[in-house]
Protein backbone atom coordinates (compact mmCIF):
# COMPACT_ATOMS: atom_id res chain seq x y z
CA UNK A 1 0.00 0.00 0.00
CA UNK A 2 1.36 3.43 -1.17
CA UNK A 3 2.34 5.79 2.01
CA UNK A 4 2.77 2.87 4.50
CA UNK A 5 5.97 2.77 6.46
CA UNK A 6 7.59 -0.85 6.67
CA UNK A 7 9.11 -2.64 8.71
CA UNK A 8 11.71 -4.19 5.81
CA UNK A 9 13.92 -2.30 2.98
CA UNK A 10 11.88 -2.57 -0.17
CA UNK A 11 13.66 -4.88 -1.89
CA UNK A 12 12.76 -7.70 1.41
CA UNK A 13 9.15 -6.47 0.84
CA UNK A 14 9.49 -7.69 -2.79
CA UNK A 15 10.82 -10.84 -2.15
CA UNK A 16 8.43 -11.85 1.17
CA UNK A 17 6.20 -11.02 -1.54
CA UNK A 18 7.50 -13.51 -3.88
CA UNK A 19 7.91 -16.16 -1.54
CA UNK A 20 4.62 -15.95 0.30
CA UNK A 21 2.50 -16.34 -2.83
CA UNK A 22 4.41 -19.04 -4.18
CA UNK A 23 3.56 -20.85 -1.03
CA UNK A 24 0.09 -20.05 -1.81
CA UNK A 25 0.57 -21.39 -5.29
CA UNK A 26 1.96 -24.90 -3.89
CA UNK A 27 0.24 -25.34 -0.82
CA UNK A 28 -3.09 -24.00 -0.57
CA UNK A 29 -6.28 -26.03 0.53
CA UNK A 30 -8.51 -25.99 -2.03
CA UNK A 31 -11.61 -24.73 -0.05
CA UNK A 32 -15.14 -24.42 -1.94
CA UNK A 33 -15.23 -20.70 -1.36
CA UNK A 34 -11.66 -20.52 -3.19
CA UNK A 35 -13.18 -21.92 -6.19
CA UNK A 36 -14.83 -18.41 -7.46
CA UNK A 37 -13.94 -14.80 -5.92
CA UNK A 38 -17.24 -14.11 -6.09
CA UNK A 39 -18.05 -11.47 -3.76
CA UNK A 40 -21.55 -12.76 -1.81
CA UNK A 41 -19.43 -16.05 -1.52
CA UNK A 42 -16.22 -14.62 0.02
CA UNK A 43 -18.69 -12.44 2.22
CA UNK A 44 -20.37 -15.83 3.68
CA UNK A 45 -17.59 -17.75 4.02
CA UNK A 46 -15.47 -15.31 5.46
CA UNK A 47 -18.25 -14.34 8.04
CA UNK A 48 -18.25 -18.24 8.78
CA UNK A 49 -14.99 -18.53 9.67
CA UNK A 50 -15.04 -15.85 12.31
CA UNK A 51 -14.31 -17.86 15.34
CA UNK A 52 -14.82 -21.27 13.60
CA UNK A 53 -12.92 -23.89 12.04
CA UNK A 54 -12.33 -24.38 8.62
CA UNK A 55 -13.86 -28.15 8.40
CA UNK A 56 -16.56 -27.07 10.53
CA UNK A 57 -17.44 -24.55 8.28
CA UNK A 58 -17.47 -25.96 4.57
CA UNK A 59 -20.77 -28.38 5.08
CA UNK A 60 -22.33 -25.37 6.30
CA UNK A 61 -21.16 -22.84 3.53
CA UNK A 62 -22.36 -25.73 1.03
CA UNK A 63 -25.22 -26.16 2.70
CA UNK A 64 -25.58 -22.30 3.15
CA UNK A 65 -25.34 -22.09 -0.88
CA UNK A 66 -27.62 -24.07 -2.07
CA UNK A 67 -30.14 -22.31 0.20
CA UNK A 68 -29.72 -18.65 -0.41
CA UNK A 69 -27.38 -18.71 -3.68
CA UNK A 70 -27.05 -15.31 -3.89
CA UNK A 71 -27.15 -11.90 -2.14
CA UNK A 72 -31.19 -11.77 -3.57
CA UNK A 73 -31.87 -14.89 -2.10
CA UNK A 74 -30.85 -14.31 1.60
CA UNK A 75 -32.24 -10.88 1.22
CA UNK A 76 -35.58 -12.50 0.43
CA UNK A 77 -35.84 -15.24 3.27
CA UNK A 78 -37.22 -15.19 6.41
CA UNK A 79 -35.79 -14.32 9.52
CA UNK A 80 -36.48 -18.29 10.91
CA UNK A 81 -35.15 -19.98 7.63
CA UNK A 82 -31.83 -18.03 7.86
CA UNK A 83 -31.64 -18.74 12.04
CA UNK A 84 -32.04 -22.36 10.87
CA UNK A 85 -29.81 -22.69 8.08
CA UNK A 86 -27.06 -21.32 10.53
CA UNK A 87 -28.44 -23.39 13.41
CA UNK A 88 -25.00 -24.84 14.79
CA UNK A 89 -22.85 -22.86 13.74
CA UNK A 90 -22.83 -20.59 17.04
CA UNK A 91 -22.19 -17.10 17.50
CA UNK A 92 -25.49 -16.48 15.82
CA UNK A 93 -25.17 -12.46 16.21
CA UNK A 94 -23.63 -13.11 12.50
CA UNK A 95 -26.50 -14.73 11.04
CA UNK A 96 -28.53 -12.14 11.89
CA UNK A 97 -26.29 -9.80 10.62
CA UNK A 98 -25.57 -11.03 7.22
CA UNK A 99 -29.23 -11.03 6.84
CA UNK A 100 -29.98 -7.08 7.95
CA UNK A 101 -26.63 -6.68 5.63
CA UNK A 102 -27.99 -8.56 2.40
CA UNK A 103 -30.90 -6.24 2.84
CA UNK A 104 -29.10 -3.24 3.59
CA UNK A 105 -26.89 -4.02 0.31
CA UNK A 106 -29.80 -4.20 -1.86
CA UNK A 107 -31.54 -1.15 -0.62
CA UNK A 108 -28.57 1.05 -0.84
CA UNK A 109 -26.37 -0.57 -3.14
CA UNK A 110 -28.63 -1.79 -5.88
CA UNK A 111 -27.80 -5.65 -4.58
CA UNK A 112 -23.71 -5.18 -5.41
CA UNK A 113 -21.53 -5.35 -2.30
CA UNK A 114 -19.96 -1.90 -1.89
CA UNK A 115 -15.81 -2.44 -3.03
CA UNK A 116 -13.71 -0.27 -0.70
CA UNK A 117 -13.32 -1.45 3.22
CA UNK A 118 -14.26 1.36 4.54
CA UNK A 119 -17.66 1.11 2.78
CA UNK A 120 -17.94 -2.42 3.79
CA UNK A 121 -16.98 -1.92 7.45
CA UNK A 122 -20.32 0.62 7.20
CA UNK A 123 -22.64 -2.80 7.03
CA UNK A 124 -23.45 -4.56 10.11
CA UNK A 125 -21.31 -7.29 11.36
CA UNK A 126 -18.61 -6.18 9.22
CA UNK A 127 -15.46 -5.71 11.09
CA UNK A 128 -12.11 -4.24 10.10
CA UNK A 129 -10.49 -7.59 9.22
CA UNK A 130 -13.54 -9.35 7.18
CA UNK A 131 -13.63 -5.82 5.03
CA UNK A 132 -10.00 -5.93 4.16
CA UNK A 133 -10.68 -9.84 3.72
CA UNK A 134 -13.37 -8.74 1.21
CA UNK A 135 -12.22 -5.82 -0.46
CA UNK A 136 -8.70 -7.45 -1.52
CA UNK A 137 -9.94 -11.06 -2.31
CA UNK A 138 -13.39 -10.40 -4.20
CA UNK A 139 -12.88 -6.97 -5.47
CA UNK A 140 -8.57 -6.92 -6.04
CA UNK A 141 -8.22 -4.01 -3.67
CA UNK A 142 -4.32 -3.53 -1.54
CA UNK A 143 -6.14 -3.85 1.73
CA UNK A 144 -4.53 -5.48 4.48
CA UNK A 145 -6.51 -8.45 6.49
CA UNK A 146 -5.49 -9.16 9.87
CA UNK A 147 -7.11 -12.10 11.75
CA UNK A 148 -5.72 -14.57 14.35
CA UNK A 149 -3.51 -16.45 12.35
CA UNK A 150 -1.98 -13.23 10.89
CA UNK A 151 -1.74 -11.32 14.53
CA UNK A 152 0.91 -14.50 15.11
CA UNK A 153 2.56 -14.97 12.10
CA UNK A 154 3.30 -11.35 12.02
CA UNK A 155 4.09 -10.92 16.02
CA UNK A 156 6.97 -13.82 15.48
CA UNK A 157 8.09 -11.91 12.20
CA UNK A 158 8.52 -9.13 13.89
CA UNK A 159 9.57 -10.95 16.98
CA UNK A 160 6.74 -8.90 19.20
CA UNK A 161 5.64 -9.91 22.46
CA UNK A 162 2.29 -8.23 23.06
CA UNK A 163 1.96 -6.84 19.31
CA UNK A 164 0.08 -3.46 19.45
CA UNK A 165 -2.97 -3.47 16.13
CA UNK A 166 -1.27 -0.33 14.73
CA UNK A 167 1.78 -2.17 14.41
CA UNK A 168 -0.15 -4.94 12.71
CA UNK A 169 -1.45 -2.84 10.19
CA UNK A 170 1.03 -0.88 9.49
CA UNK A 171 3.09 -4.22 8.63
CA UNK A 172 -0.10 -5.88 6.90
CA UNK A 173 -0.59 -2.84 4.77
CA UNK A 174 3.42 -2.37 3.50
CA UNK A 175 3.50 -5.94 2.60
CA UNK A 176 -0.03 -6.34 0.83
CA UNK A 177 0.70 -5.97 -3.11
CA UNK A 178 -1.21 -4.38 -5.15
CA UNK A 179 -1.06 -6.98 -7.54
CA UNK A 180 -3.34 -10.33 -6.09
CA UNK A 181 -3.74 -8.95 -2.52
CA UNK A 182 -6.07 -11.20 -1.80
CA UNK A 183 -4.40 -14.20 -2.92
CA UNK A 184 -1.50 -12.53 -0.71
CA UNK A 185 -3.95 -12.01 2.71
CA UNK A 186 -5.27 -15.41 2.23
CA UNK A 187 -1.38 -16.96 2.05
CA UNK A 188 -0.55 -15.29 5.09
CA UNK A 189 -3.50 -16.41 6.59
CA UNK A 190 -2.63 -20.36 5.17
CA UNK A 191 0.52 -19.76 6.41
CA UNK A 192 -0.54 -19.23 9.82
CA UNK A 193 -3.42 -22.24 9.90
CA UNK A 194 -1.05 -24.69 8.24
CA UNK A 195 2.91 -23.95 9.25
CA UNK A 196 3.28 -21.09 11.74
CA UNK A 197 0.69 -22.79 14.08
CA UNK A 198 0.76 -21.94 18.11
CA UNK A 199 2.61 -24.64 19.53
CA UNK A 200 4.79 -26.10 16.77
CA UNK A 201 5.93 -23.70 14.42
CA UNK A 202 7.40 -25.58 11.34
CA UNK A 203 10.15 -22.75 11.00
CA UNK A 204 12.53 -25.22 8.25
CA UNK A 205 9.63 -24.93 5.78
CA UNK A 206 8.11 -21.59 5.96
CA UNK A 207 8.35 -19.07 3.50
CA UNK A 208 9.43 -16.17 6.05
CA UNK A 209 12.24 -18.35 7.54
CA UNK A 210 14.71 -15.88 6.15
CA UNK A 211 13.01 -12.57 7.46
CA UNK A 212 11.96 -13.70 10.85
CA UNK A 213 13.23 -12.35 13.79
CA UNK A 214 11.63 -14.55 16.22
CA UNK A 215 12.85 -17.61 14.48
CA UNK A 216 16.42 -15.42 14.54
CA UNK A 217 16.24 -15.37 18.38
CA UNK A 218 14.54 -18.76 19.72
CA UNK A 219 11.78 -16.81 20.73
CA UNK A 220 9.10 -18.30 17.99
CA UNK A 221 7.21 -19.73 20.48
CA UNK A 222 6.72 -17.32 23.08
CA UNK A 223 5.27 -14.79 20.46
CA UNK A 224 3.16 -14.01 20.94
CA UNK A 225 2.27 -13.94 24.56
CA UNK A 226 -1.63 -15.55 25.43
CA UNK A 227 -3.69 -13.26 25.89
CA UNK A 228 -4.43 -13.58 29.44
CA UNK A 229 -8.10 -15.21 29.48
CA UNK A 230 -10.88 -14.34 32.14
CA UNK A 231 -11.93 -17.28 33.76
CA UNK A 232 -15.21 -18.54 32.66
CA UNK A 233 -18.49 -19.03 34.96
CA UNK A 234 -20.12 -22.46 34.82
CA UNK A 235 -24.01 -22.53 35.24
CA UNK A 236 -26.49 -25.72 35.85
CA UNK A 237 -29.21 -25.91 34.20
CA UNK A 238 -32.56 -27.87 34.03
CA UNK A 239 -34.24 -28.37 31.16
CA UNK A 240 -37.67 -30.05 30.39
CA UNK A 241 -38.14 -32.16 27.53
CA UNK A 242 -41.98 -32.12 27.49
CA UNK A 243 -44.19 -35.13 25.41
CA UNK A 244 -47.75 -36.01 24.95
CA UNK A 245 -49.21 -39.19 24.58
CA UNK A 246 -49.33 -38.75 20.93
CA UNK A 247 -45.50 -38.04 20.78
CA UNK A 248 -45.64 -34.39 20.24
CA UNK A 249 -43.23 -32.00 21.98
CA UNK A 250 -42.51 -28.98 23.73
CA UNK A 251 -40.04 -26.16 22.45
CA UNK A 252 -39.88 -22.49 23.56
CA UNK A 253 -38.34 -19.69 21.69
CA UNK A 254 -35.75 -17.29 22.89
CA UNK A 255 -36.03 -13.59 23.43
CA UNK A 256 -35.43 -11.58 20.18
CA UNK A 257 -32.43 -10.38 22.19
CA UNK A 258 -29.59 -11.77 24.25
CA UNK A 259 -27.69 -14.87 23.99
CA UNK A 260 -28.93 -16.90 21.28
CA UNK A 261 -31.78 -14.65 20.33
CA UNK A 262 -34.75 -15.90 18.68
CA UNK A 263 -33.73 -19.20 18.58
CA UNK A 264 -35.99 -22.37 19.61
CA UNK A 265 -34.92 -24.91 22.79
CA UNK A 266 -36.13 -27.26 25.01
CA UNK A 267 -37.48 -24.87 27.60
CA UNK A 268 -34.84 -24.55 30.81
CA UNK A 269 -34.34 -22.52 33.46
CA UNK A 270 -30.76 -22.17 35.60
CA UNK A 271 -30.40 -24.45 39.13
CA UNK A 272 -31.82 -21.61 42.02
CA UNK A 273 -29.58 -22.09 45.15
CA UNK A 274 -29.78 -25.59 46.78
CA UNK A 275 -32.42 -26.78 43.96
CA UNK A 276 -31.78 -29.93 41.94
CA UNK A 277 -31.47 -29.97 38.14
CA UNK A 278 -34.98 -32.14 38.31
CA UNK A 279 -36.27 -29.67 40.22
CA UNK A 280 -35.59 -26.95 37.81
CA UNK A 281 -36.96 -28.88 34.86
CA UNK A 282 -40.12 -29.69 36.63
CA UNK A 283 -40.86 -25.88 37.48
CA UNK A 284 -40.11 -24.44 33.84
CA UNK A 285 -42.39 -27.56 32.60
CA UNK A 286 -45.21 -26.46 35.08
CA UNK A 287 -44.95 -22.85 34.02
CA UNK A 288 -44.98 -23.60 30.45
CA UNK A 289 -48.05 -26.07 30.70
CA UNK A 290 -49.99 -24.87 33.62
CA UNK A 291 -53.19 -27.50 34.08
CA UNK A 292 -51.08 -30.69 32.48
CA UNK A 293 -50.43 -33.53 34.68
CA UNK A 294 -46.98 -33.64 34.66
CA UNK A 295 -45.63 -37.51 34.64
CA UNK A 296 -42.40 -38.19 36.65
CA UNK A 297 -39.03 -37.08 35.95
CA UNK A 298 -37.12 -39.08 33.70
CA UNK A 299 -33.21 -38.30 33.11
CA UNK A 300 -32.52 -37.75 29.07
CA UNK A 301 -29.04 -36.40 28.84
CA UNK A 302 -26.59 -34.07 30.00
CA UNK A 303 -25.29 -32.00 27.34
CA UNK A 304 -22.40 -29.05 27.98
CA UNK A 305 -21.77 -26.04 25.71
CA UNK A 306 -19.17 -23.41 26.18
CA UNK A 307 -19.93 -20.11 24.86
CA UNK A 308 -17.08 -17.90 25.05
CA UNK A 309 -18.10 -16.19 28.46
CA UNK A 310 -19.93 -18.37 30.18
CA UNK A 311 -20.43 -22.37 30.07
CA UNK A 312 -23.61 -24.05 30.67
CA UNK A 313 -24.51 -27.72 31.21
CA UNK A 314 -28.04 -28.78 30.38
CA UNK A 315 -29.31 -31.59 32.59
CA UNK A 316 -32.23 -32.99 30.72
CA UNK A 317 -35.50 -34.48 31.88
CA UNK A 318 -38.69 -35.55 30.16
CA UNK A 319 -41.92 -35.75 31.47
CA UNK A 320 -44.61 -37.40 30.01
CA UNK A 321 -48.22 -35.96 29.85
CA UNK A 322 -51.73 -36.52 28.91
CA UNK A 323 -51.77 -33.44 26.42
CA UNK A 324 -50.95 -29.43 26.19
CA UNK A 325 -52.77 -28.00 28.23
CA UNK A 326 -52.30 -24.67 25.49
CA UNK A 327 -51.95 -21.37 27.79
CA UNK A 328 -48.47 -21.09 27.83
CA UNK A 329 -47.76 -17.89 29.12
CA UNK A 330 -47.77 -15.16 26.40
CA UNK A 331 -44.12 -14.10 27.43
CA UNK A 332 -43.01 -17.31 26.35
CA UNK A 333 -43.90 -18.25 22.67
CA UNK A 334 -44.18 -22.21 22.55
CA UNK A 335 -44.95 -24.54 19.89
CA UNK A 336 -45.92 -28.95 19.99
CA UNK A 337 -43.77 -30.35 17.22
CA UNK A 338 -43.93 -33.68 15.51
CA UNK A 339 -40.26 -35.32 16.68
CA UNK A 340 -39.24 -35.52 13.22
CA UNK A 341 -39.33 -31.47 12.60
CA UNK A 342 -36.85 -30.95 15.54
CA UNK A 343 -34.02 -31.86 12.63
CA UNK A 344 -34.97 -28.87 10.92
CA UNK A 345 -36.26 -26.58 13.71
CA UNK A 346 -33.58 -23.41 14.17
CA UNK A 347 -32.11 -24.47 17.30
CA UNK A 348 -28.59 -23.94 18.69
CA UNK A 349 -25.90 -26.45 18.74
CA UNK A 350 -26.31 -27.76 22.17
CA UNK A 351 -30.05 -28.06 21.99
CA UNK A 352 -29.59 -29.90 18.40
CA UNK A 353 -27.55 -32.66 20.69
CA UNK A 354 -30.63 -32.84 22.94
CA UNK A 355 -33.21 -33.46 20.16
CA UNK A 356 -30.30 -36.42 19.24
CA UNK A 357 -30.50 -37.82 22.46
CA UNK A 358 -34.37 -37.59 22.49
CA UNK A 359 -34.92 -38.90 18.57
CA UNK A 360 -32.10 -41.76 18.81
CA UNK A 361 -34.46 -42.89 22.41
CA UNK A 362 -31.15 -42.13 24.93
CA UNK A 363 -31.55 -42.70 28.20
CA UNK A 364 -27.96 -42.46 29.62
CA UNK A 365 -27.79 -39.40 31.74
CA UNK A 366 -23.87 -39.25 31.69
CA UNK A 367 -24.02 -38.44 27.95
CA UNK A 368 -22.08 -35.03 27.41
CA UNK A 369 -21.69 -33.35 24.31
CA UNK A 370 -19.57 -30.38 23.99
CA UNK A 371 -20.67 -28.14 21.01
S1 LIG B 1 9.94 -18.80 10.57
FE1 LIG B 1 8.81 -19.96 12.09
S2 LIG B 1 8.08 -18.47 13.57
FE2 LIG B 1 8.76 -17.35 11.77
S3 LIG B 1 6.88 -17.06 10.59
FE3 LIG B 1 7.85 -18.93 9.85
S4 LIG B 1 6.96 -20.62 11.03
FE4 LIG B 1 6.47 -18.69 12.05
Amino acid sequence: VAGVTSPFPASAVRSIRRAVLAFYDARRRPLPWRASPDPYRVWISEIMLQQTRVETVVPYYERWLARFPDLDALADAEPDAVLAAWAGLGYYSRARNLHRAARLVRERHGGRLPETAAALQALPGMGEYTAGAIASIAFGRAEPAIDGNVRRVLARVLDIEAPAPAALRATAAALVPARRPGDFNQALMELGATVCTPRRPACHRCPLARWCAARANGTQHERPAPRRAAPVPTFAVGTALVRTREGRVLVARRPEHGLLAGLWEFPGAELRPGETARAAARRVARRLTRRARLGRAIPLASVEHAFSHRRETYHVHRFDIDAPAGDAPPATPVRWLEPAALRTLAMPAAQRRIAAAFLDGGTDPSRRARA
